[in-house]
């Protein structure tokens, strides 16, 4: 075992909280049928990764590994009466490796030609090596692992030394080994993928990418955290994970090669940083961020019941963003002014066949129930891109999704599908303040078509006698350029505007939300964004249609000043984000904000914007940016 994991006296794993979330501690149970050896491999060096904070909190805990292929490598250890057994699967697995690499060889020669198929062979002519079963077989028989830790390990030391030597050509063979390595833990684990579902022990998760539907069914009660390599500041597994209120880290780059299953590891959602084996005094340095965070966090529970008011008397209505139905006793929880986004994609997930009508009305009538009188803004279907139904019907092969037939150009065209949520809809509008938000729409002819359509199920249930909201408000997201272009036509045909920064700012900059190696050109505080923004808000003021911003943007408390300044009257937050931003509101006058707003407009790079708004709010609140 892990020697830093050991060193948690009594506690092996704890969770430390964000500045919004309760901090506590859980004992990690060894596992029955597995035992640690007396003398346990000693930690791997300290090393820290940098990416991209997406949901807040501090995470310590050990690594369960996924790699692009999502085998779980776990630090097991067997007892020693089945030390031969594990060398029996070793050995058997060397040699079905070997096979497999053999045909892999003829099968590409016989394509390609044997230049190709050489590589194989040298796969097997490694796999077959004598000295590399040698030193598996000594980690099992020394050090009581199990074969596929044992494989990991020294197939991940090997490819390590390799990269650190100074030649490209040497570096890129690493990735032989890799191969290799997967080729072993096919054998061994018998092409088993993780059931990230049915996790037993408390873990971070690290990985190479997560799926939304993959983060939708983690258990924050056994991942603590998760990081990845890939992924962008908001793609829909960084959403989900707030929502689900796991620490995340994400678009670390490459670094699943320097770690092993059970090593501990240390996420930090508020900084984006993540610690491989971190050293002592790092994690006292961590477990005294908790008394200070816990103090910060208590202050903003006090909140809860106190308005979102600036210091001269604007009120402000601070509104939650959920994807399941039970996050709105988190907005609850949190002292929210309602819901300004429930994103429906969620009843799609997972399953082969469209949701019901009564399926759709019983989800909305459970956010209803708790939320009682306060507005319910339900966003209907946004499947497409990177959110991804597993109904083959809806996951059309196109080159460019992002840009293809998703979201309302998506229901535009299944009508049955669009019909049925409309119909739900306006069923739960008969039992509270519900209304309706269309997505990505990018044209006027495109909302035009969905508010006749709306007309057409009302005249349906209408005719059916069921009760519904006549005046059932409707409202359209600003997420693509054209549609801010066009905002003063389109706040003539709706009654609200929701800004998707998320999307509008991947968008205008031609910068894909989910792609970590442009991540540094995704920036909410971008000039060309924040024009865009201002041409959406002076459209509704003079349409005097409700605005307000539903993006992770309005979450952040950076741009909390800039959009109040900018004039806007509602911001819809992750539900764990409402009371730091409530506690700037509250901080702050609209005079103050202005002041700030215009200053930033006037700058000419994001970078700028972004460093100006940082410092101004820190001025304010130094604990929410410090
Ligand atoms: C957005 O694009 O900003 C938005 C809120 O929608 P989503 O993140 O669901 O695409
Ligand atoms: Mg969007």
């Amino acid at each position: 075992m892990n020697l830093a994991l050991l060193a948690l006296p009594k506690k092996r794993c704890l969770e430390l909280s964000s500045l919004n979330k309760r901090w506590s501690f859980e004992r990690l149970k060894v596992p029955d049928t597995f035992f640690w050896p007396k003398h346990a491999l000693s930690p791997g060096s300290m090393e820290i990764k940098r990416g991209i904070a997406v949901s807040a909190g501090v995470a310590i805990g050990p690594a369960l590994v996924l790699d692009t292929e999502s085998f779980r490598i776990p630090q097991r250890f067997v007892e020693s009466k089945q030390l031969e057994e594990e060398r029996r699967r070793l050995h058997e697995a060397l040699a079905a490796a070997a096979r497999d690499a053999r045909g892999n060889q003829q099968a590409v020669t016989e394509k390609v030609g044997p230049q190709y198929g050489a590589i194989f062979a040298a796969h097997a002519h490694l796999i077959e090596d004598p000295t590399l079963a040698g030193e598996i077989e000594a980690l099992i028989v020394k050090e009581g692992f199990a074969a596929e830790y044992a494989v990991s390990r020294i197939m991940r030391r090997h490819a390590k030394a390799l990269e650190s030597i100074d030649s490209g050509h040497l570096a890129t063979r690493a990735v032989d080994l890799f191969d290799i390595e997967k080729a072993i833990l096919r054998n061994l684990l018998g092409q088993r993928r993780e059931q990230l579902q049915q996790l037993l022990e408390p873990v971070i998760v690290l990985a190479h990418d997560l799926t939304p539907s993959e983060t939708a069914v983690l258990d924050p009660r056994k991942v603590f955290a998760f990081a990845t390599e890939a992924g962008g500041r908001a793609s829909h597994t960084a959403i989900m994970a707030g929502a689900l209120e796991i620490p995340a880290v994400v678009g670390l780059g490459r670094f699943l090669t320097d770690v092993s299953g059970g090593d501990l590891v240390i996420v930090d959602g508020n900084r984006g940083i993540v610690i491989l084996n971190p050293d002592e005094e790092t994690q006292e340095r961590y477990e005294h961020m908790r008394s200070s965070l816990l103090s910060f966090e208590s202050q903003l529970g006090e909140l809860r019941d106190l308005p979102a008011e600036t210091r001269d008397g604007e009120r402000i209505a601070l509104l939650g963003n959920i994807e399941f139905p039970h996050e709105a006793v988190h907005c609850e929880e949190r002292g929210a002014d309602g819901v300004g986004l429930y994103r429906t994609e969620f009843l799609y997930l997972g399953r082969q066949s469209d949701p019901s009508e009564a399926e759709h009305l019983d989800a909305y009538l459970t956010v209803l129930h708790t939320l009682g009188r306060k507005p319910l803004v339900i966003r209907t279907l946004d499947l497409g891109a990177d959110k991804f139904a597993t109904n083959p019907d809806y996951n059309a092969d196109e080159r460019n999704p992002f840009l293809g037939l998703r979201s309302v150009r998506l229901c535009l065209r299944n009508l049955t599908l669009f019909k049925t949520q409309m119909r739900a809809i306006l069923r739960a509008s008969a039992f509270g303040d519900v209304r309706i938000l269309f997505p990505m729409v990018s044209t006027i002819l495109e909302l035009r078509q969905c508010k006749m359509i709306l007309a057409e199920v009302k005249e349906d249930l209408e005719e059916e006698g069921i009760a519904f909201n006549r005046k059932l408000p409707v409202g359209t997201m600003i997420e693509v350029p054209s549609a801010a272009i066009m905002a003063d036509q389109l706040a003539r045909e709706v009654n609200f505007f929701s800004i998707g920064t998320n999307d509008l700012i991947q968008y205008t900059l031609a910068a894909d939300r989910t792609n970590e190696t442009v991540a540094s050109l995704y920036s909410p505080g971008d000039p060309a964004v924040l024009r865009l923004i201002e041409l959406v808000v002076n459209a509704a003021q003079k349409h005097q249609v409700e605005i307000n911003v539903c993006g992770e943007m309005s979450g952040e408390p950076i741009y909390t000043l800039l959009l109040l300044g900018m004039g806007l009257r509602q911001l819809s937050v992750t539900p764990h984000k409402i009371p730091e931003i409530k506690k700037i509101l509250r901080s702050v006058t609209v005079t103050e904000a202005k002041k700030v707003a215009h200053e930033a407009l006037c700058l000419e790079t994001a970078r700028d914007v972004n460093n100006f708004l940082r410092e101004q709010t820190r001025r304010i609140l130094p604990e929410v940016v410090g």
